[in-house]
């Protein structure tokens, strides 16, 4: 008897036309930037300046940085240079989960942090609780909805997996209960996690946190690269195109993007995430697949779909696969990716077949600075006046705030629970330089896809890297 084939793998199975058909209108630029509340930039930098704080990287992670330190000490200096836009980067084109954990899940957890899991839990929360709190104390509307996240099992062994993580602020769902909130042919079973994940519109976000931080008075300058930093004994210098910043203190806030700490380079990878988003879709649409309410929904494969719905009833569909290109290149054009576009395209068909022919309006893609540990690390350079924290892999919406409280507590010389964690100790495992890390990357990957064919059961391969310290659950 042949065996079923699992829900989703990497073969095409619609109609290729049909696929062409839906993606043929499809904007390439991220969906969330088109707002027209989209803030014109502050202008560059021209010339030279000095400053208390300087903090490098304009995305969440930077911006929650200069934010917090301006709230905690209002009469610190803070500048804030960006080497693009506010927002162009990760910030501005993610799928807007905000989920509390800062392990990756409590699985990649163990393995990493086992002694400190409950601390980093509650450290979780606690980031959690100040990111919604900021959000109301800074009046920024960035579609904050608190309606959790679904799990979904859609292959056999999936189901045993969410019954067992049933825990106390999670409702398991069997496959006919689970159509009350959403239907899939696909779906098996479902684990709804009421607390710490909720879903925010990723560009107003953004946008909210900078007009907030220029409210108490932080200087930002936007298109404006640092192209090299240099310890000047009590300050730092960092240059950029058309001039330089003195700082008494500087938080890198800089994502996979190149380290300007050279030391750090080999810590993460710039690994690529793609996202469609459709068109709004009908109330008959709507009524159609039942998911009314505004929870995410992740399935549970290694190589794991995330979706969500936006204020207009589109659904923005994205994951599965992660590419890296060779030699971690960071490009405009790896924003793009037909093939995986078409891959998604065939995978919202399958889940939901009820949509018909549904068209896309957007497609695209954005960078992710993966690192081994699955989970963002934090570090002081320069003799305590630089800081870092970097390593989010594809989970940053609420960790980049709690990665900017590390850093100004490092940077401050402060002794807290933040400080005292391995997180902010100990550095992950580097990867491996070019060119042994392409094609290691490509046998990981497919030793990944083969897990998700086999029942989620490691080969030897996974096993072989788990044992040395590289994570690649989901
Ligand atoms: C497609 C996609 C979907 C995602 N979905 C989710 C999700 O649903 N939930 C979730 O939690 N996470 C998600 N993520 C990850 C999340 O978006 C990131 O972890 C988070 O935005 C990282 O914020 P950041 O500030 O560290 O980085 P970024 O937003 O990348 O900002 C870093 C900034 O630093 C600037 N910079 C770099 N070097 C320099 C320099 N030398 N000088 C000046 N500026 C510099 C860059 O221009 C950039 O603007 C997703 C990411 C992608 C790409």
């Amino acid at each position: 008897m042949a065996a079923t084939p699992p829900a989703y793998d990497l073969a095409i199975r619609t109609d290729e036309q049909r696929i062409r058909k839906a993606l043929a209108g499809a904007a390439r630029t991220p969906f969330w930037l088109e707002d027209p509340g989209r803030p014109a930039p502050q202008p560059a930098l021209n010339g030279s300046t000095e400053t208390e704080l300087l903090v490098v990287g304009g995305g969440y992670c930077g911006l929650w940085t200069a934010l917090i330190a301006k709230e905690t000490n209002p009469s610190l200096d803070v500048v804030l240079v960006e080497g693009n836009e506010i927002a162009w980067a990760a910030s501005g084109r993610n799928g807007g989960f905000v989920e509390a954990s800062l392990t990756h899940g409590t699985e990649n957890g163990r393995r990493h942090f086992a002694d400190e899991l409950p601390i980093l839990d509650a450290l979780a929360a606690e980031n959690f609780a100040g990111f919604e709190a900021a959000l109301t104390r800074h009046g920024i509307d960035a579609e904050f909805q608190k309606e959790g996240v679904l799990a979904v099992a859609t292959e056999p062994h999936q189901v045993d997996e969410l019954r067992e993580a049933v825990t106390d602020g999670t409702t398991f769902y069997g496959r006919e209960a689970l159509t009350a909130l959403v239907r899939s042919p696909l779906y098996r079973a479902g684990l709804m996690q009421h607390e710490g994940a909720a879903l925010v519109h990723p560009a107003k976000l953004a946008w909210g946190l900078k007009a907030a931080c220029l409210r108490l008075g932080v200087r930002i300058f936007e298109n404006t690269p640092v192209t090299d930093i240099k310890d000047q004994g009590s300050s730092v210098r960092a240059a950029t195109w058309a001039g330089s910043v003195r700082a008494r203190k500087v938080a890198l806030a800089t994502n996979g993007f190149p380290s300007l700490l050279k030391r750090n380079r080999l810590l993460t990878v710039p690994v690529y995430d793609y996202v469609l988003m459709t068109e709004p879709l009908t109330d008959e649409q709507v009524a159609a697949i039942g998911w009314t309410k505004r929870f995410g929904i992740s399935d549970t494969s290694r190589q794991f779909h995330y979706y969500r719905m936006t204020s207009d009833n589109r659904i923005l569909w994205g994951g599965y696969d992660v590419v890296y290109h060779r030699g971690g290149a960071i490009r405009p054009e790896h924003d793009q990716n037909p093939e995986t576009f078409a891959r998604l395209a065939d995978h919202f068909m399958r889940t939901f077949p009820q949509l018909g022919d549904v068209k896309f309006s957007h497609a695209w893609g954005g960078m992710i600075d993966m690192c081994t540990q699955l989970a963002a690390f934090q570090g002081r350079a320069m003799g305590g006046k630089v800081a870092y924290s970097s390593g989010f892999t594809g989970l940053g919406v609420a960790a980049t705030r709690y990665g900017a409280t590390v850093m100004l507590d490092l940077l401050d010389g402060k002794d807290t629970v933040r400080t005292r964690v391995k997180m902010a100790k100990k550095k992950p495992l580097p990867v491996p330089p070019e060119p042994v890390l392409y094609p290691a990357v490509q046998v990981i990957r497919n030793a990944i896809a083969r897990s998700d064919r086999n029942g989620g059961r490691d080969g030897f391969i996974l096993k072989a890297a788990n044992a040395f310290g590289f994570s690649f659950d989901s």
